[in-house]
């Protein structure tokens, strides 16, 4: 490889010939400041915060896209470069609502750390200001577009979608983010996945937050409070209190759930345990008497969507098994409620999630097996980190406490559903099992896992060599759906596909890390790897050994994939006209 060899603020540096300004100062140990910017997603040079200077350059250019040439030298911070950041700064404040004070992303928010750091003056210019009225149509998102700051980061993660419904609407000073026509998001083929949530840098974009209904649940003595908590929330929340990516915070995260006032606690890890043994038998009836091939989990509801909009006439390849949030609500609507003598109009079920789907598919049709729905409200990761921030709980200092039985116990295979691969690598421990008829110990089917968009692999089970595939994006399960169109030349019998890269440990509701972090930190694989981790130490690992779902088909199932279970937890899906 061709080397260049540059000076950032007189720091020798030697890069491969291409690289950017920004690259070399980031190899050589200097951090320079970014907006716009998106590592191979959004390299625009759009903001202009990145400003530098350097030699052979006329003027300031900027570092995200200007390419390094022999010998250059470059100064990131001369006197120059400041006050070009700083009127930048203010160019943008004087559109912007600064509402710093009750804004969901203060103290969060990569432009006013900005502002903080560069002194700037709020009111240093004013003028024509357009106001925006809030797109609060569609169950998991707010758009404000008098917080946006038009770096179209939001714009190219719902592109990597193949999704595409947001753009720059009109031109010059009205130029605001929007859908085609300026449609609501409501009335758009959004599959509510939330990524442009996750990068947005200001407060332009954020979930909805439903906390409040959590906490007049929570207040309210004729109601019985239950939570569960997705697997991969265990390896996220910490973030939100200043732990280290991939902290593992299972324990803590059960304490403050208990003293936020919650009834009772418990794990969706059970239900993917559930998940995994009624898409197993699903699969298995499917190859017996001929059911449409190759089956396709159906956990992600951003995947169902997109299912739904992009290939309406393929959902007879979607399991029909609800997802593990939707199966956890009807166990405790039904089972758990019986058990305990409360009628299921008196609880409220309450899920925190990675993901803002979730808040969509909790209000689906088909999801209601006591009559009531089995969910009723979906919290994302960074609401239940405001609740226990407003909730003045010291966080990183709560004792480490477990879940409430029956429904908090787990294990390695329900574990690792947060990771993309793991619902897959869970299917195939019972599958091999249940064909086999042994029990297996060489269970770590290592080909899928990773984070690459599309995996595929060829394993042996009970002799047969069954080839199977795991998408995560919604890019990727573009390129799977295009193959089945084309007859399905590589054979799948079985595919695993989630709607956000990587899956639900970087699902659109997970904390936000700002984009020099994400940039340099692959939050996927660190994030998986707690996961990954805390399966290997587990002592059950397969689902179908799980006490809780063992207990469940001798007291309340007739069998797997019997009339109950069907009725309870199993849906349907509808084609979607995308306009
Ligand atoms: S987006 Fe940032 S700068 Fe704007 S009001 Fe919110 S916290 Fe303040
Ligand atoms: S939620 Fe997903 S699909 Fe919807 S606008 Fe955002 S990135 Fe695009
Ligand atoms: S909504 Fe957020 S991510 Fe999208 S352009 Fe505006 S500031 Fe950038």
């Amino acid at each position: 490889m061709e080397m260049v060899n540059v000076k950032i603020n007189g720091i020798a540096v030697s890069v491969p010939k291409g690289s950017t300004i920004l690259e070399a100062a980031r190899a050589a140990g200097v951090e320079i400041p970014t907006l716009c910017f998106m590592k191979e997603k959004n390299e625009i040079g759009a903001c202009r915060i990145c400003v530098v200077e350097a030699t052979g350059a006329r003027g300031l250019v900027t570092a995200c896209v200007y390419p390094v040439t022999e010998g250059m030298e470059v100064q990131t911070n001369t006197a120059k470069v400041q006050e070009a950041r700083k009127t930048t700064l203010e160019l943008i404040l004087s559109t912007h609502e600064k509402k710093c004070l009750s804004c969901k992303r203060s103290t969060n928010c990569e432009l006013q750390k900005l502002c903080l750091e560069y002194g700037v003056d709020e009111d240093a210019f004013a003028g024509y200001k357009p106001q925006y009225e809030l797109d609060c149509s569609s169950p998991h998102l707010v758009r404000d577009n008098n917080k946006c700051i038009l770096c179209r980061r939001c714009i190219a993660v719902c592109n990597e979608q193949y999704v595409s419904v947001i753009g720059a609407n009109n031109r010059g000073i009205d130029t605001a983010v929007g859908s085609p026509f300026n449609a609501e998001l409501k009335d758009t083929p959004c599959i509510s996945c939330g990524q442009c949530t996750a990068v947005c840098p200001t407060g332009a974009l954020t979930e909805k937050d439903d906390t409040d209904k959590v906490w007049a649940a929570l207040a309210d003595p004729s109601k019985h409070v239950v939570v569960q908590t997705a697997p991969s929330i265990r390896a996220t929340l910490g973030e939100c209190f200043g732990m280290p990516v991939g902290t593992n915070v299972e324990g803590k995260m059960v304490a403050s759930l208990r003293r936020l006032g919650f009834d009772k606690v418990f794990d969706t890890d059970f239900a993917a345990d559930l998940t995994i043994v009624e898409e197993a038998n699903e699969l298995v009836e499917r190859i017996k008497n001929g059911g449409t091939l190759p089956m396709i989990t159906s956990c992600s509801p951003g995947w169902v969507k997109f299912c739904e909009y992009y290939y309406p006439d393929m959902l007879a390849h979607l399991s029909s098994c609800k997802s593990p949030q939707q199966m956890a609500g009807a166990v405790i609507k039904t089972y758990y409620a019986q058990k305990m003598g409360i009628d299921p109009k008196d609880i409220v079920s309450v899920s925190v999630m990675p993901c803002t789907a979730k808040k969509f598919e909790i209000g689906r049709d088909d999801q209601s097996a006591a009559g009531v729905p089995d969910v009723d409200i979906a919290i994302t990761t960074r609401e239940l980190a405001r609740m226990i921030q407003r909730a003045g709980l010291n966080f990183t200092a709560l004792p480490d406490e477990e879940f409430d039985n029956p429904l908090g116990e787990d294990t390695g295979a329900a574990v690792i559903f947060g990771a993309t691969g793991g619902v897959m690598e869970a299917a195939l421990r019972t599958a091999n099992d249940w064909l086999t008829g042994k029990d297996n110990t060489d269970i770590d089917f290592t080909a899928l896992r990773g984070t690459m968009g599309l995996k595929q692999a060829s394993v042996n089970i009970a002799g047969n060599e069954i080839k199977v595939a795991v998408a995560s994006g919604a890019a990727a399960a573009k390129v799977v759906m295009d193959q089945l169109k084309a007859g399905n030349p590589a054979g799948w019998t079985f595919i695993e596909i989630m709607g956000c890269p990587g899956g639900c440990v970087n699902g659109g509701g997970q904390p936000i890390q700002p984009q020099s972090v994400r940039d340099t930190v692959d939050l996927k694989a660190v994030r998986a790897k707690a996961l990954y981790d805390q399966d290997a130490a587990m002592a059950i690992r397969k689902s179908h050994e799980s006490p809780v779902v063992k207990k469940l088909y001798e007291e309340w199932y007739d069998g797997f994939g019997g009339h109950k279970a069907h009725h309870d937890l199993h849906t349907s899906y509808v084609p979607r006209k995308k306009y």
